[in-house]
């Protein structure tokens, strides 16, 4: 008689798909969300593998259900007196770590799928952190370009007469992303003080220091980015120094990704906007940058004003035709395509750190693992910002407030530990060096495990 077992790798690898395939179908037009969800999946089967008190807890169809989605109407009024209408969304995915924590992202591409999938991976990114901060995003399809100062405080203002009764300090804090600087965090701070009476400033973070604000909020996912990028060069005997570098985008990721590597002797040879990206071969001057994007609040495509042999080029994929050593993508998701991946690889990159949130498709990411190219993914990479963010919420609920140095150091500190517990996990699974892996399987544990404690709910 043969007695067939099954693994458990199978039994892992079954249940993996199985929730997979239900996802799929209940979500079939959300193309964001469930790519964030399968590059997490795929991950995880070694950990079900070993951890078979997972699957009995069904761990992974409960985490991927949101606790709650909230979507409500914005109404507000335009400069010509017109009655516009967009969508809000918050999403509270899970607070198991912590109270619900991420950013509001204003664009006209804003949808529940979008906002899903960041919600998803901010789960993991916290976690990693270390930080007692659960998950959650918002957003809205408002458009801010062209909008003037006055429609953008109405606007924040109307979003903010819907939210506040959704948010609380030690219930969800929301802060900045893509359109929601500490402009717009300050007028929705102030609407939530109105309407609350409570100076409870712990309720959004990226505000301006002196009122409440961090120090070294707006540096910190650039500079957290470099800083992970760092550790994986030193552990390949290897180091920013010299180097040449490409960084999409030109918001607070990219400029301050941009100063640090600088800082650490790269050169920063092109960055970007939405309409184009500029290459500069001599290396940019980031004070020429910092005046056009924060001064000016003008296109990048101005920087060519300033240095007469850099130029620019309409689009943005072609920025990764740039050859480089390093490449930042620090813009928005799905910014590098397999094709892309394939010219940065055939060029000579040597390392890739994802300032953005999923900036490399699929495809992309397995190109860059299989040629071998040291790779920070997003959860890990960018988790600089969210992690000052909770040192910001330390500092609003204390009510002292810490000097630059001292939050920058941490800042260090903290990128250094998620390196180190993502490269840990992922030699533990079997994937060394495999840092999607390591990442992903890193951040789920450490909720999952919470999980396990809470019970079922
Ligand atoms: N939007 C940032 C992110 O994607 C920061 C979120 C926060 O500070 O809460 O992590």
């Amino acid at each position: 008689m043969t007695i067939t077992t099954v693994s458990n790798e199978q039994l892992a690898k079954e249940y993996v798909d199985g929730v997979f395939e239900q996802l799929k179908q209940q979500n079939c037009h959300q193309a964001e969300f469930l790519q964030a969800a399968e590059e997490i999946f795929i991950s995880l089967v070694p950990v079900f593998a070993q951890h078979p008190e997972y699957i009995q807890a069904n761990i992974l169809s409960r985490i991927v259900e949101p606790d709650r989605i909230i979507s409500f109407r914005v109404a507000w009024q335009d400069d010509n007196n017109q009655v516009q209408v967009n969508r809000g969304y918050r999403v509270q995915y899970s607070n198991v770590m912590g109270p619900y924590k991420g950013g509001l992202r204003f664009h006209p591409s804003v949808n529940e799928s979008i906002i899903k999938f960041l919600g998803f991976e901010q789960i993991f990114k916290n976690a990693l952190t270390g930080q007692p901060i659960g998950g959650g995003k918002g957003g809205s399809n408002f458009d801010p370009k062209g909008k003037s100062d006055s429609e953008i405080m109405r606007f924040c203002q109307a979003f903010m007469t819907e939210l506040y009764r959704h948010i609380g300090p030690d219930v969800d804090v929301p802060a900045g992303d893509i359109g929601v600087g500490a402009r717009e965090v300050g007028y929705l701070w102030g609407q939530y003080k109105r309407l609350t009476k409570a100076n409870e400033s712990g309720v959004l973070t990226g505000k301006t220091p002196g009122y409440g604000g961090s120090l070294a909020r707006k540096e910190a996912t650039g500079y957290g980015t470099v800083y992970f990028v760092n550790e994986m060069l030193k552990d390949a005997n290897d180091s920013f120094e010299g180097k040449t570098v490409v960084v999409s985008g030109s918001g607070n990721v990219s400029t301050y990704a941009i100063e640090k590597a600088q800082q650490y002797g790269a050169k920063v040879v092109a960055c970007s906007d939405s309409s184009g990206y500029i290459y500069d071969p001599e290396g940019l001057d980031l004070a020429a940058i910092k005046e056009i994007k924060e001064v000016k609040g003008d296109r990048i495509s101005t920087y060519v004003n300033y240095r007469p042999n850099a130029t620019f080029t309409e689009g943005c994929t072609g920025i990764w035709t740039i050859p480089c050593d390093i490449a930042l993508p620090c813009a928005t998701q799905n910014e590098i395509n397999g094709e892309s991946a394939r010219t940065l690889i055939s060029n000579g990159v040597k390392a890739i750190g994802e300032g953005a949130n999923m900036p490399s498709d699929l495809e992309a990411i397995n190109e860059f693992l299989n040629a071998g190219v040291l790779f920070g993914p997003a959860k890990a990479a960018n988790a600089g910002g969210v992690a000052v963010s909770a040192l910001e919420m330390a500092q609003d609920s204390s009510r002292v407030f810490w000097s630059f140095e001292e939050v920058d150091a941490k800042l260090h500190q903290i990128m250094k530990n998620i390196y180190m517990d993502s490269k840990a996990a992922a030699e533990k699974y079997g994937f060394p060096g495999n840092l999607v892996m390591g990442a992903n399987i890193a951040g789920f544990i450490k909720v999952a495990d919470g999980m396990l404690m809470e019970g079922v709910y």
